[in-house]
């Protein structure tokens, strides 16, 4: 099978933070994937824009060796990197100053889509929309994508929302969350919406539980700063998790249309239950030989901050009242896994007997470290031995069924960037879906500030804390193994 690459219309594109570590790791080599797939028009630009004193030069060799040190088999494969480097600049720009927008106006083009990344700290985004109003390089047909953190309360968030609209309307604002840009999540949408065998078991008649894990095997590395102001909950659940909720528990969208799919998903936040104390399970990685603890990756010796948060919620609505959702995310664990399973209930009565034990359905949906869905079906154990049950997965990844070419999909962040200049927001979180998740968010968190709550020491490599095992086990259900 041979893949689509539709070209996208020719762009210039604005990088602010072009000499970031984002920008480095993601944005760049991803743009220069799309290069190479022939998505990216061969006219189109890429201005890198930050305060450091650089010129087009400086900023190309900078993005040759990210290519090479990020790049991966892109970077060895394809000999277009002369071409795309040619198709970069670069503008001393401080968000905060006069300086650079002229020049930054003189190297953009009129007649094509002009889109702007914010990739710097979320303190500069005002700062930005307000310039690029007014040094008059936005029109109304401009799009500006902004970065995670989006707000670290509802008030916050707010007032970010607000800044933004005072320059941009909704429709021209991208709030990126990357896991929505990941094959899988897609795929997931097109096998719920795509089909008539899951849509009639997707409710909590059929199902008994589902379990989002997204486990990730580094600490906080150099970020602790920023973490310990932040913390699994904030860093990883009122986004990502939150927004893998969304996808799995909406309704069907009238169409595949960005506001569809969003009032949607916001009806989804809008039902989550507050979550009971006893639901919530915080921890802190331990020290591990010659291996930092939590405290001391944040340099905060009487830091109170989860780098693993587990908890059991519930959705207030027809087709999810009863079902509940474990979520579970953190630091230092056994493996790094991203995982959406869907257990299904046991069949009504077992004709086999009591003997052959619980056999289960169970969709798994996994993003990370590999794309790909598996459904556990029940099948006869094949040859003698009577009729014995087993459970054996059947496999929907798409790179098995729909050949090689499928395994070469684009990154989350390439993908996103061409819906922006193809100005399509349906992967983008709105403005109202971000405040109603700080909404839900923010009286969890100032509920355990006000107990005072210690995070639970963990072991680095495991599961997280005892308590979190145990959240299902008083339920009488497991977590899924945490494999890489
Ligand atoms: P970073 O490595 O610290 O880079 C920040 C960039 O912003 C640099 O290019 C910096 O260059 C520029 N900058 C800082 N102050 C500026 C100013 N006043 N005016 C113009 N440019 C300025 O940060 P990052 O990791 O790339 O993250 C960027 C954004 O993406 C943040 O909001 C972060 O939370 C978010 N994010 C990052 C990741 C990731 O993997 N790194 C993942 C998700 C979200 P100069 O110092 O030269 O100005």
């Amino acid at each position: 099978m041979v893949s689509r690459v539709i070209p996208v219309d020719d762009f210039d594109l604005v990088i602010f933070g072009g000499t970031g570590d984002l920008a480095r790791r993601k944005i760049l080599p991803g743009l220069f994937r799309r290069f190479c797939s022939g998505q990216m028009p061969k006219d189109a630009r890429i201005i890198g824009a930050a305060r450091s004193d650089m010129d087009d030069a400086g900023f190309r060799q900078m993005v040759r060796d990210a290519i090479a040190e990020f790049g991966g088999k892109n970077a060895t494969e394809c000999d277009e990197l002369d071409a795309f480097l040619a198709a970069l600049h670069y503008v001393t720009i401080d968000a905060r100053g006069e300086g650079g927008w002229s020049e930054l106006a003189g190297k953009m083009r009129s007649g094509v889509v002009r889109a702007f990344y914010f990739s710097v700290g979320p303190g500069l985004f005002g700062d930005l929309a307000q310039r690029l109003k007014t040094h008059n390089l936005a029109d109304d047909d401009s799009r500006i994508v902004v970065e995670k953190p989006f707000g670290r309360d509802l008030a916050s968030a707010k007032a970010l929302n607000k800044d933004l609209a005072t320059y941009f309307d909704e429709s021209q604002i991208y709030r990126i969350d990357h896991y929505l840009g990941k094959e899988t999540v897609q795929n997931l949408m097109a096998v719920r919406f795509g089909n008539v065998l899951f849509e009639p078991l997707w409710n909590s008649q059929y199902v008994d539980h589902i379990q989002i894990t997204v486990a990730e095997t580094v600490g906080v590395g150099g970020r602790g700063g920023y973490y310990d102001k932040s913390g699994a909950m904030r860093d990883m659940v009122q986004n990502h998790l939150m927004q893998l909720l969304c996808l799995i528990a909406m309704e069907p969208p009238s169409k595949f249309d960005p506001d569809a799919v969003r009032d949607e998903k916001l009806k989804v936040i809008r039902a989550l239950d507050p979550v009971d104390s006893h639901h919530i399970v915080r921890g802190q990685y331990a020290a591990d030989g010659d291996k930092n603890s939590y405290r001391d990756d944040v340099e905060n010796p009487k830091s109170f901050v989860e780098s693993f948060i587990a908890m059991k919620v519930h959705l207030s609505n027809w087709r999810w009242a009863g079902t509940p959702f474990y979520l579970r995310t953190g630091k230092c664990m056994k493996a790094r896994s991203s995982e959406i399973t869907v257990v299904f209930k046991d069949a009504p009565h077992s004709i086999f007997g009591a003997d052959e034990g619980r056999h289960r359905n169970v969709l798994s949906i996994q993003l990370q470290p590999n794309e790909g869905m598996t459904l556990d079906v029940t099948i006869k154990e094949p040859g003698p031995g009577g009729m014995r049950l087993v459970d054996v997965p059947l496999d929907m990844t798409f790179a098995d069924a729909l050949g090689p070419e499928a395994e070469d999909v684009p990154d989350a962040y390439e993908r996103l960037i061409m819906d922006v200049i193809r100005g399509n927001q349906t992967l983008f979180m709105r403005g109202d879906e971000v405040e109603a998740a700080w909404a839900w968010t923010d009286p969890l968190i100032e509920g355990w500030q006000a107990r005072n709550d210690v995070p639970k020491p963990y072991e680095q490599g495991s599961n997280g804390p005892e308590d979190a095992l145990m959240l299902m086990h008083r339920d009488g259900r497991r977590w899924r193994e945490i494999k890489g």
